[in-house]
């Protein structure tokens, strides 16, 4: 009799403790599912705050560099592209009469000063010329494909000079390809950049530009784009379509 007692309180002590066990394993169970949900909605949180930051980073990188590209110093003038109506520069001497923009005329004295200190010796033939005076070479040129059509030629912003070789100074005409090989605008060539300038009309990219392959137009556009043209081998219209490829704004 006692034996039975001793087994059924045996058999009800077990029953509890896997009771005890079942309870203990479900709570456990529920609270690491909750535990699973909230991480899961955490890390959808954290993507969706990541993708927003990327998203609002790449329209701050579009919206700067719109308005880098409305800046003065990036304004695109060519065959497509007339210049601005309301356009008004103050404009100063470089040297023997030849005048440009005021804001691109000391960047253009070093360039000159410091190629002549290192041994060449170049010389401006053209730089700002009014809507007048590019009407009048227009008007009296007896290719019209060599020369802009007023209101298109960049040397009306002020911010382009031809620069030859003064060796070449008395060549019919040194405006030539040959240009190219003269030690003064090999010079030019290879350290415009640092001055803010760009060889405007590089060769092959005769039907970017619309302009034949100039070894002699250099176009101020500031050191960091010039920087990024000269080194990517590319003209300005290439860099203004593309400038989210090559610019980056800090
Ligand atoms: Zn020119």
């Amino acid at each position: 009799m006692r034996r039975k007692k001793n087994r059924a309180l045996l058999i009800m002590i077990f029953a509890l403790i896997l009771a005890i066990f079942g309870v203990t394993s479900m709570i456990i169970h529920k609270i690491a599912s909750n535990n699973e949900i909230e991480e899961a909605r955490k890390a959808a949180e954290e993507a969706e705050r990541v993708q927003a930051e990327e998203e609002a980073r790449a329209q701050e990188k579009l919206d700067r560099i719109a308005e880098e590209k409305s800046q003065w110093y990036l304004l695109l003038v060519n065959e497509w592209n007339a210049m601005p109506d309301d356009f008004d520069i103050e404009t100063a001497e470089v040297e023997g009469g030849y005048e440009v923009d005021e804001r691109v005329k000391d960047a253009l004295k070093e360039m000159l000063s410091d190629c002549r200190e290192a041994g060449y010796s170049p010389q401006i033939i053209s730089s700002f010329r009014t809507r007048s005076t590019q009407q009048w070479l227009y008007d009296h040129t007896a290719n019209k494909s060599d020369t802009a059509i007023p209101g298109h030629s960049e040397h009306e912003c002020g911010l382009a000079a031809d620069i030859i070789d003064s060796s070449s100074a008395g060549w019919s005409d040194p405006l030539i390809e040959k240009q190219q090989d003269l030690p003064a605008q090999q010079w030019l060539m290879e350290h415009c950049q640092d001055y803010g300038f760009i060889l405007r009309y590089p060769k092959d990219k005769e039907d970017v530009t619309g302009i034949i392959y100039e070894p002699w137009h250099y176009r101020y556009v500031g050191k960091e784009h010039a920087a990024n043209i000269m080194s990517n081998g590319i003209c300005l219209e290439e860099y203004l379509r593309d400038m989210d490829t090559y610019y980056d704004p800090q």
